[in-house]
């Protein structure tokens, strides 16, 4: 199977594959693997084939190639895609058809890519391990047994499982990062801003953000590259220009710094994962990186501080699905006021009724300021942390999860000891910084361990300099075996 978008290039423009054989051999692997993986929730086989064909035309007609030119690409189930059903992994939306697309998946598009089908995630992308979907828990290719986590476990899944050569994912609070970790791939999550969240259906609108997954960094780069920029459609999107990422990637670490927060190694860090984590620290700094050690003083503060601003977040967000405007309506008949209770308690699962409730608890009237308020206080402390941190290193390194992919089941009855598996990465959505999650290593149970990059405001080059400056000196050649 593929590992890179300049190799497939490469052979696209040698003549040794096409686009079509190549979407061929991804969906043939998509049927004999996705019944037992759970991956994807819908393909989108008839128009990937025609598209396919298509870009062959294109190339064989001495067009050169568009920047992803047949590149098999899998899309999150909460990205809209015109005419592809979206459902968000929620019974409220099994039937959604977007009239439109997600920005972000349109850009890949308009770069060539091809759409083989929309992957499982959480409810509404809310849950560390996939099996808030309503439909199915998608599992880990490394070991069945365990979640590929979440919420974007089903595109880590797809890259890890060679059943997409790139995925798109989004990150609320560590969702493309976490089961990039679990999965043993790269996910970036890229500043808040940097691309278009429209067509995104919405969880936490101030946290949300849509990233790439892929084997290496230079795809996660050529991906952001063309995803990245202003768009008339998000008016949070940034006007800030996009650098060119693969111009820079090649260039050494030496001499940047790396900063090494105490906060990260203390209680709750599984043994083995700290170990893998030092370790990979210490390759960095054999590549010529300066390590720092750093303080985060308020990150004790983050889960709560986020569960406050998420749910409130989503239980505004989620407000339009009420069989009226959006998603299924009950057919059981009674007032209206009946018909919008019985809909909403038929379309979402416990995990997004519980945020709801949260939610519409810490806005209402007499707790708004002692717990939304706060939080917006504590999540300003939060980000000014991080701004100290950067005086004084230029990325900020950790592990991404306190824990390789655990067991399905295992933390299903706990809601809080799944809310500390984001421990890590929520961070960096509260302070809006970008953050990227790469393998660098594998447990003693052979699932893989992932370390986590975080760099101030727009500095996504240095998070693909670091991996692929890593990735060139240690090569993460382990895969699944299945
Ligand atoms: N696991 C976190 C949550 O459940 C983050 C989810 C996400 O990033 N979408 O909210």
């Amino acid at each position: 199977m593929l590992d890179s978008i300049a190799s497939y290039h490469e052979a696209l423009r040698a003549g040794t594959t096409t686009v079509r054989a190549t979407c061929d051999t991804y969906f043939e692997r998509i049927e004999r693997l996705n019944p037992s993986l759970g991956i994807y929730l819908a393909l989108n086989r008839e128009a990937a084939e025609a598209r396919a064909e298509g870009i062959d035309r294109e190339i064989s007609s001495g067009r050169p190639l568009r920047p992803l030119a047949g590149v098999p690409l899998a899309v999150k189930d909460v990205l809209s895609t015109k005419g592809l059903r979206t459902t968000c992994g929620s019974r409220i939306l099994h039937e959604y058809i977007p009239p439109f697309t997600a920005t972000a998946v349109s850009r890949l598009v308009e770069a060539g890519a091809v759409i083989l089908g929309k992957t499982n995630c959480d409810e509404f992308a809310m849950g560390s391990s996939n099996e808030n979907s309503a439909f199915q828990a998608a599992r880990n290719p490394w070991n069945p047994e365990c979640v590929p986590g979440g919420s974007s476990g089903g595109s880590a899944a797809a890259v890890a499982a060679r059943l997409a050569l790139v995925a798109l994912g989004t990150d609320t609070g560590g969702s493309v990062r976490q089961p990039a970790s679990l999965c043993g791939v790269v996910g970036l999550k890229p500043t808040y801003g940097r691309v278009s969240r429209y067509g995104l259906i919405a969880f936490g609108s101030s946290l949300d953000h849509v990233g790439p997954l892929s084997l290496r960094a230079a795809d996660a780069a050529r991906l952001l590259q063309v995803m990245a920029g202003r768009d008339p459609l998000d008016a949070t999107s940034s006007n800030e220009p996009v650098p060119d990422y693969l111009a820079t990637i090649e260039h050494s670490v030496k001499g940047l710094r790396v900063g090494v927060p105490r906060e990260y190694f203390s209680k709750g860090l599984d043994p083995e994962v700290s170990e893998a984590i030092h370790a990979a620290i210490d390759r960095l700094a054999g590549l010529g990186a300066e390590i720092v050690e750093v303080s985060l003083p308020h990150s004790e503060y983050a889960i709560a501080c986020y569960y406050i601003i998420a749910t409130a977040e989503a239980s505004s967000n989620l407000a339009r699905f009420d069989g009226v405007r959006f998603g299924h309506r009950t057919r059981r008949r009674g007032s209206l006021r009946e018909m919008y209770k019985r809909t909403r308690d038929e379309g979402f699962g416990p995990e997004v009724k519980r945020r709801i409730m949260l939610g519409t608890y810490v806005l209402s009237a007499g707790y708004y300021d002692a717990y939304y308020a706060k939080a917006q206080r504590v999540r300003t402390l939060l980000r000014r942390d991080f701004i100290k941190a950067f005086e004084r290193c230029d990325v900020i390194a950790g592990p991404t999860s306190p824990t390789v992919a655990f067991k399905l089941g295992e933390k299903a009855d706990d809601p809080l000891s799944m809310y500390l598996s984001d421990i890590y990465t929520i961070t960096a959505n509260l302070a809006a910084i970008p953050g990227i999650s790469f393998p660098c290593g594998v447990s003693g149970s052979g699932l893989p361990i992932g370390l986590q990059l975080q760099a101030p405001d727009f500095r996504e080059e240095f998070l693909f300099r670091f991996t692929h400056q890593y990735e060139q000196t240690y090569p993460f050649n382990a895969e699944p075996n299945i």
